[in-house]
Parts: C-alpha cells; structure tokens; sequence
C-alpha cells in the first residue's frame, strides 16, 4: 500500500482560475484520494500588486464545480494552517532568520540605482543578469546593526559559487546545474514579505506535503529550490512539474489573446465559463486529466471514480499538450448520455429557463430522453426543446415548404397528413407514424419532405428531436393545431 500522500493545490490569487490550475488541482487530488491521504488549498498571496479581488472566490467555486474537495484551505481552516500566506508573513521570516543564521542567506542594502547600474553594464557586456554579490561580502554583525538601524534591505539566498546541484524531477528525470550559474535570488523583499521560493518551501515543509505538484514554469527556479530545502536539511517532497498546454494549433503556448478569441467562439479555457457554456464537469475533469496524462492509450472515458482509481504518476508525459476543444465537445456528449435523466433534467433546467422558458416538471422528464442522445452540451438543450415549452410556435414559411417542392404542393401534403392524423386517436411513433409512412409510401412520396413540412409545423424549426416522439409529448390536440396553422401559412404563401 502506498503511502498518504498530502499534496496541495497553491494559485496565486491574481487572475481567473484557468484549465492549467484546474489540472494541477485535479492531479493533486486523485492522488490525495487514491492513496487515501489529504488534498490541501493553499493560497498564494503574498503579491499583493498582482492580487485580484474576487480571484480567491472564483478558486474555490472553480475548484467546487470541477469536483476536487480540499481537506484543509482557507475556507476551512486544519491543523497546519493558516492556509492564506499573507497571514503566514512571520513565519517566512523567521525560516529567512534562520538561512541567515546557517550562513544560508544574506541581507542585501543595495539600492535600486546601483541594482539598475550593475544592470546596464552588465547588458552593456552581455554578461548574463545576475546579482553581483555586492552585500555578500558584508560582515554579518555589520549587517544586523544596520537592520536594525532601519536601513533598507531585501533577503538573498547565498548561492555556493562552486559546485554543481542535481535535483529529481519525477517525469524528466536528474536534472544538475552548475552553481556559478545560479543566482543569489531574493527570498524576502524589503516589505518584509517573503518571495514564493520561500515561502512555498517553507510552507511545504510545515504543512507536511509529500508530493509538489506544479507548472513547468517552475522548472528553472527548481535547482534553487533544491538548494534552499537542502540547506534547511529537510526531508524533499517528491517534484512533479507538469507539461505546458499548446493552443488548439498545436503551435506554441496559448496566449491570452487567443483565449478571448477563443471565448468568442463558445470556448474557453477560464473554468468560470466552461459551465455557462454548458460543459458538464464530469466532461471537464475528464478532458483535462488527459492532457499530459494516459492511462494505457487507448481508454478515453473516465469517470471521476476512475481517474482516483487508475490515475498513477508515473504515466504523466512531459510533453507539451496540445487543447483539443473537438475532443472536450466529445467527452461532454459521452458524460451527457452517462448522466441519470433525472440528473440531465436538473442541468438542463437552468439553461431552458435562462432562454426564457417557463419549464414544467413533467414535460422536461418526458423531453430528456428525446435530447440525451443528441446534445454535445447542456446550452444546446433551449435549441434543441425551448419548443416544448412554448405555447406556440411560429414557423418560418420558408421551413414548410418541403425540399424540391412547391408550396402549394406542400400545402397538399399537409393537408392529406392532417386528415390522416386526425382519424387516428394517438400521435405518438406508433400507429400515427406508421399510418404518416404508408402514406409515403403510397405515393411516391419522401419522408423527408413530408416529415419536415410537419416538423417544421409543430416545432417551428427544421431540427428537432424525433417527430412523432416530440408530437406525442406535444399532445395531439395542439399537435394538430400546429399542422393545421402550417397549412394556412402554405395556403397563404402558395395563393
Ligand atoms: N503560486 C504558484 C503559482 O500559482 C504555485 C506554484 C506551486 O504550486 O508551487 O504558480
């Protein structure tokens, strides 16, 4: 068995909550579960230029939506908190005390002025930007005098000059970078807040977790991080840095720019619309747990229940994932037809009333078998049966005159389609329809014609779920009303 394991799920607070942070939540919670350990929110909001109102909100309804349940965060407190790094400021730099007691980390007096000099030579040489170790040479009992004197400062890590580090991570392997190439980073700014190369460390360490599961941007800041738990001596968490997300091209990283494009055309990749836009969370988790991630390379459905099961660490690819909306429509449809009617009905509910339908109970339970096999998502429920709802439908007249006919010949038809329904006591698909297709038959006719001029009648539109499935849940007597009004609007239209 293996072992709990506490993973956390650490945004920063300073924009919405996108489909990268939805992955990295969901992986940390499958395997929280899966190993039957703890899934932890921790926000990230030291940055208080980049903070966001309203961003830790949209997290959490985010994260609830999508389906992932923290054990501990900020909204419910637990035993390592508190889960806000804002209100962990003394702790960051107290751990910031103690590098610098251990020879670890520095204090640093430089000034902006000599940081954008050293800046511009070094550009002017081509040099590498780095800081130059200016305070590192000062004695620490100087340094501490003039802390305390009240002079500005900022907190550096005290990269070693020598010397190589290699730090694992889980999907790419040993990585070793020289030191000398590594810089004295800033761990505490001269606000007295601590930097995320800090903070989340430290924060990592107290809180337990086992496994850092993040983006790859991360992977260039990791040696320092390496370097920073090592010279704590603390125990490392396993390192897990994801793959990026390419645009739907498969060419380059998304841009923000291309997300709102994307918006546009009914996508997105903000969590906070994919609801809207009638994307079922279940489709959600499903279609991001498979970015950058496979069970066996050929399973593509998997329930949330699943992915806690079958998902397994060593199987994430490091590969840049490429966003296939097609493919998220797909997994929509297929987790539309999984859901309990009663559970479709409750979904659809919302979005029939939103386009200004007055829904009752009885007919939606009636409707759902008609749409289930047919929705790729939950918005196209108003188009596909905002009609059962109406009182009456207005067809276009264009709609009931059948393909490679005239409208008097349509009318015709109508008409004969009328009189047969109405002496027959059922509309439903059975004596009505096999009634309506003898008739067809019978006369050479099409059933695509015949049945449009009827569908286009009784549902006011050219596509809609099964005819005679629809007709009887319509009721027959308004049914016949629809049929008979279409024929006037032929008569009209043919006179
Ligand atoms: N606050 C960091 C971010 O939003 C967290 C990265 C991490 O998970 O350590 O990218």
């Amino acid at each position: 068995m293996t072992k709990p394991a506490r993973t956390r799920f650490a945004p920063s607070p300073t924009g919405h909550l996108h489909i990268g942070g939805a992955r990295t939540a969901l992986f940390d919670y499958l395997l929280a579960r899966q190993t039957g350990g703890q899934f932890i929110l921790r926000l990230e909001d030291t940055d208080r230029k980049r903070f966001v109102p309203g961003a830790e909100e949209e997290i959490i309804q985010g994260l609830r939506w999508l389906g992932v349940q923290w054990e501990e965060g900020p909204d419910i407190g637990g035993p390592y908190g508190p889960y806000r790094q804002s209100e962990r400021k003394d702790i960051y730099l107290d751990y910031a005390r103690k590098l610098i007691a251990s020879d670890n980390a520095y204090y640093c007096f430089c000034t902006p002025e000599r940081l954008e000099a050293m800046r511009q030579e070094q550009m002017k040489q081509k040099f590498q930007l780095h800081y130059d170790g200016h305070c590192r040479l000062i004695d620490p009992d100087e340094a501490q005098k003039r802390v305390e004197r009240g002079e500005t400062h900022v907190i550096r890590f005290k990269m070693p000059t020598e010397g190589s580090i290699t730090v694992i991570d889980r999907l790419r392997g040993a990585i070793t970078v020289e030191n000398k190439n590594l810089d004295d980073t800033i761990i505490v700014k001269s606000d007295g807040l601590a930097l995320y190369h800090l903070a989340a460390l430290v924060d990592d360490h107290l809180m337990k977790i086992t496994h850092v599961i993040r983006g790859s941007e991360w992977l260039s800041t990791f040696p320092l991080h390496g370097h920073i738990v090592r010279a704590f001596g603390w125990e490392e968490p396993e390192w897990v840095h994801l793959s990026v997300f390419l645009k739907p091209s498969g060419k380059g990283k998304m841009s923000k720019r291309e997300s709102s494009e994307l918006i546009k055309d009914g996508y997105s990749i903000f969590v906070k619309d994919l609801s809207e836009l009638g994307y079922l969370p279940e489709a959600t988790a499903n279609w991001i747990a498979l970015m950058g991630w496979s069970y066996d390379d050929k399973t593509e459905i998997f329930s949330m229940q699943d992915l806690i099961e079958k998902f397994n660490l060593d199987h994430l690819n490091p590969s840049p994932a490429a966003i296939n909306f097609s493919k998220y429509d797909y997994f929509n449809g297929v987790h539309i037809r999984n859901l309990p009617p009663e559970e479709l009905a409750r979904r659809v509910k919302g979005f029939l009333e939103a386009a200004g339908y007055q829904v009752d109970n009885h007919i939606l339970i009636r409707v759902i078998p008609l749409i289930q096999p047919r929705i790729a998502g939950l918005d196209e429920a108003p188009f596909m049966a905002g009609f059962f709802f109406r009182e009456d439908v207005v067809p276009d007249p264009a709609d009931l005159v059948a393909k490679k006919l005239t409208a008097k010949e349509s009318a015709i038809i109508a008409r004969r389609s009328l009189e047969i329904l109405e002496n027959i006591p059922t509309i439903g698909p059975g004596v009505a329809e096999q009634a309506m297709r003898n008739f067809v038959d019978q006369n050479g006719l099409n059933a695509g014609q015949v049945f449009g001029i009827l569908r286009a009648a009784v549902t006011g539109q050219t596509i809609s779920p099964p005819l005679f499935e629809s007709m009887e849940i319509i009721g027959r007597q308004k049914s016949l009303e629809r049929i008979r009004r279409g024929i006037q609007i032929l008569e009209e239209l043919s006179a």
